[in-house]
């Protein structure tokens, strides 16, 4: 008998390669990250040792507590909103912010990074949908945001990372993937050298991670197919 996250993560990761196959990718290209914001540390572990090489949690401090029993056997991503007090503990732990949606909180990330001798690996947050209860740079500014930031010396700019409106019908989120896609076509285009270093779109998760996928996504954030409500 399956445990029940063995069987969810063997449909998700099924779930994926079918998505990847119809954008005609492979699904090797496609990185899952487990969200285990709420989940207790044993269940965590339990995805582990089934093969889970991605860990996203979404507040420091309770990563803190996790990553103390977990330690770096796995990557840890920061998916959530970040405050720039919480910075120096969140580089302590974190392999990858995905979250970086202001110059302020930016800045603080290559200060904090240069006086530790280390550099950061970031996504930048767009919010494509406009929605005011959303974090993220707006579209219309990203272009001119990824080029500051690419400036920063203790700063690597990987990609780009967003979040769809809550929608009963996962092909309505499409436009919002779409949009992130085309950002990063965009920049190809203002920007070449600048976009072969930002080789992660971080979108999807357990609502509409297939159109994210067919959309362009490499990285997908899932928890709730995964570990359940
Ligand atoms: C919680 C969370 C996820 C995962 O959401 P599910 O719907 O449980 O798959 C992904 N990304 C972010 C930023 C989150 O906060």
């Amino acid at each position: 008998m399956l445990s029940r996250i063995e069987k969810n993560l063997k449909e998700v990761k099924e779930r994926i390669a079918r998505a990847a196959d119809r954008a005609g990718r492979g699904s090797d290209e496609i990185k899952l990250v487990a969200v285990t914001k709420d989940v207790p540390v044993e269940r965590i572990k339990e995805a582990i040792e089934l093969g889970v090489k991605i860990i996203g949690e979404n507040r420091a401090q309770e990563a803190r507590a996790k990553y103390e029993e977990i330690g770096s056997l796995v990557e840890w991503h920061m998916v959530g909103h970040l405050q720039r007090n919480k910075v120096k503990r969140v580089l302590n732990i974190f392999d990858l912010i995905h979250s970086v949606d202001s110059l302020p909180l930016a800045k603080e990330i290559d200060r904090r990074a240069l006086e530790m001798g280390k550099r950061a690996d970031i996504l930048i947050e767009v919010n494509t949908s406009g929605e005011e209860s959303k974090f993220g740079i707006r579209p219309d500014e990203a272009l001119d945001f990824m080029e500051e930031i690419s400036e920063f010396a203790s700063i690597s700019l990987l990609g780009l990372m967003t979040m769809a409106p809550f929608v009963g019908n996962p092909e309505d989120a499409r436009p919002y993937f779409k949009r992130l896609r085309e950002l990063k076509e965009e920049l190809t285009t203002r920007n070449s050298q600048l976009a072969t270093k930002m080789k992660y779109l971080s979108m999807g998760m357990t609502q509409d991670f297939e159109v994210a996928i067919e959309e362009g996504a490499n990285m997908v954030r899932i928890g709730t197919a995964i570990f359940g409500r």
